[in-house]
């Protein structure tokens, strides 16, 4: 006799998986193989998607972890993450061909964190120490002008430099709800501090993080597909976690420890912005072969935003 599987049901966020400035970075790499031919260089990963990365290295690109190690007379991409300005400008030293896929989003903070230190201000950036994105807009300003702050504590102790006026910026893939409290703790000890009209967390952030706790609030836990080094991933599991479930963090379906689900009945399911569709559908084939699985997708925000290629790409 068959034995008969448990009833499980996938509440599914929307929107989750891949936002604009991700699908741009992709499609920058993907049309220079194509115009350019194999190899093309990629300066990082060009997003935090193990998957994607193996995907495009199978057409021919190469990652790489500094310009350095990118031979001459071959064209590269810089990551959608942002780079420093010094790594174009020796890149145009060397005469190399280069493709930025910078999204528009980081490149938004780049061009506020200039004009900051253009109009005297030292600027407070909220964000993660070692991220490539924090490296990218540090890399904007000269040394000594801009100021790391992590969280609450670091909003609590950090001493700004006396002279000039002091602004803040934040990091685009950033909590929410975190990066709203380390705001209210720097205009409370710094009342004429200087922010952007909205904040610079961005739209495909803040609407995977809304989703995620609709779907967490209906469910007993929340699997996020995605890479411990892809902030917004991380953030996700955080804000479920917040909601009072549990959550989990996988890369691919075969890191789902099945163990963890006893007593689930209602899993939510979300994927970062790095983590493509197909991963998914791989998790919920994966579910359906130990659970008699029932798919439901929560609609949230209907996300439309396309980002423009690099006009070089553009007739590709
Ligand atoms: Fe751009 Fe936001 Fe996507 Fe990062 S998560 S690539 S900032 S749209």
């Amino acid at each position: 006799m068959a034995i008969s599987k448990r009833p499980l049901h996938l509440l599914i966020a929307a929107p989750r998986g891949f936002c604009a400035g991700v699908d741009r970075a992709i499609r920058i790499v993907e049309l220079a193989l194509e115009k350019y031919g194999a190899p093309v260089y990629v300066r990082h990963e060009i997003v935090h998607n193990k998957y994607v990365v193996d995907s495009l290295k199978a057409k021919g690109a190469i990652f790489v972890p500094e310009l350095d190690e990118v031979p001459d007379g071959v064209p590269v991409v810089f990551s959608a993450h942002g780079v420093p300005k010094a790594v174009p400008a020796k890149a145009e030293e060397r005469g190399l061909d280069y493709l930025d896929a910078t999204c528009p989003l980081v490149s938004k903070v780049h061009r506020q964190a200039e004009r900051l230190i253009e109009s005297g201000h030292h600027i407070l950036f909220i964000g993660h120490a070692g991220h490539p994105e924090v490296i990218g807009t540090f890399g904007q300003v000269p040394e000594g002008r801009i100021t790391l702050v992590e969280d609450l504590e670091d909003a609590e102790s950090v001493v700004p430099p006396e002279a000039g006026s002091l602004a803040y910026l934040t990091q685009t893939t950033l909590s929410v709800d975190d990066t709203a409290e380390i705001i209210d703790v720097l205009r409370r000890r710094f009342p004429a501090i200087k922010g952007p009209k909205s904040e610079d967390i961005c739209y495909a952030t803040s609407n995977r993080q809304a989703a995620v706790k609709d779907i967490a609030r209906r469910s007993q836990a929340v699997l996020v597909i995605g890479a411990p080094y892809s902030s917004n991933s991380v953030r996700l599991v955080e804000v479920a976690e917040r909601e009072g479930v549990p959550g989990r963090l996988v890369g691919r379906a075969d890191e789902i420890d099945i163990g963890w689900l006893g007593g689930v009945s209602t899993l939510g399911l979300t994927a970062g912005a790095s983590a493509p569709e197909v991963l998914v559908r791989e998790v919920v084939d994966f579910l359906s072969g130990h659970f008699e699985v029932t798919e439901e997708q929560i609609d949230g925000v209907d996300e439309r935003m396309v980002f423009k290629l690099p006009v070089s790409l553009q007739a590709a």
